[in-house]
C-alpha cells in the first residue's frame, strides 16, 4: 500500500500548521482546538521548517510554565523526517517505529501535502489483514 492511499482514505486531508514565531501557549489552542497530537512548523502553510508535538510541548513546560510564551521555534524539532505520497507504507511504518515518532509530514516537490500519523499507519495495516481474512475466507467457502 502507498501513502497516497491512507492519505485518501483520512475523512480530513488537511495538515495543521503553525507559525515558527507563534507561541507554545498559541500551538496548546491549535492541538487542543482540532484535537491532534502533533503540528507541523511552517511559514507559508507548504513548506515544512518543523514539527512539534505534544510531547515537546511537555518536556518544556515541566518546570518550566513560563515558557508558554517562547516561540514555537525555541521547542520544534527542525530535523524533520518526512516521506513522499509514492512511498510504501511500510517504509514509513518502519521509520516511525525505529525512530519512535508517531506522525510523518508527507511532502511531494517541497509542499507539503499530508500528515500520516501511528493512528492513520495501525488503522491502514488493520484494514488490510481484514481484507485478506475477508479474501481468503470467501475462498475457502467457494472450495
Ligand atoms: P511524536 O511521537 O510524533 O509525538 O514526537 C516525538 C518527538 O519526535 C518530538 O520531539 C517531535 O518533535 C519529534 N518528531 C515527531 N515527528 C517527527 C518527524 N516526522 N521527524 C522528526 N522528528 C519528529
Amino acid at each position: 500500500m502507498k501513502i497516497s492511499e491512507v492519505i485518501g482514505r483520512k475523512p480530513d486531508q488537511k495538515v495543521v500548521t503553525i507559525g515558527p514565531d507563534a507561541t507554545v501557549r498559541d500551538l496548546l489552542a491549535l492541538l487542543a482546538e482540532h484535537n491532534i497530537g502533533a503540528v507541523v512548523v511552517s511559514s507559508d502553510g507548504t513548506t515544512v521548517e518543523g514539527i512539534v508535538s505534544e510531547r515537546d510541548v511537555v518536556r518544556r513546560l515541566h518546570g518550566h510554565e513560563e515558557a508558554l510564551g517562547s516561540p514555537v521555534r525555541d521547542i520544534m524539532t527542525a530535523a524533520v523526517h518526512t516521506a513522499a505520497s509514492t512511498d510504501p507504507l511500510d517504509a514509513v511504518r518502519s521509520v516511525m517505529t525505529q525512530r519512535r515518532f508517531r506522525h510523518v509530514p508527507i511532502v511531494d516537490d517541497g509542499r507539503l501535502v499530508g500528515i500520516v500519523s501511528i493512528g492513520d499507519v495501525v488503522k491502514a495495516h488493520i484494514d488490510q489483514i481484514e481484507f485478506e481474512r475477508d479474501q481468503l475466507d470467501s475462498y475457502v467457502r467457494q472450495t
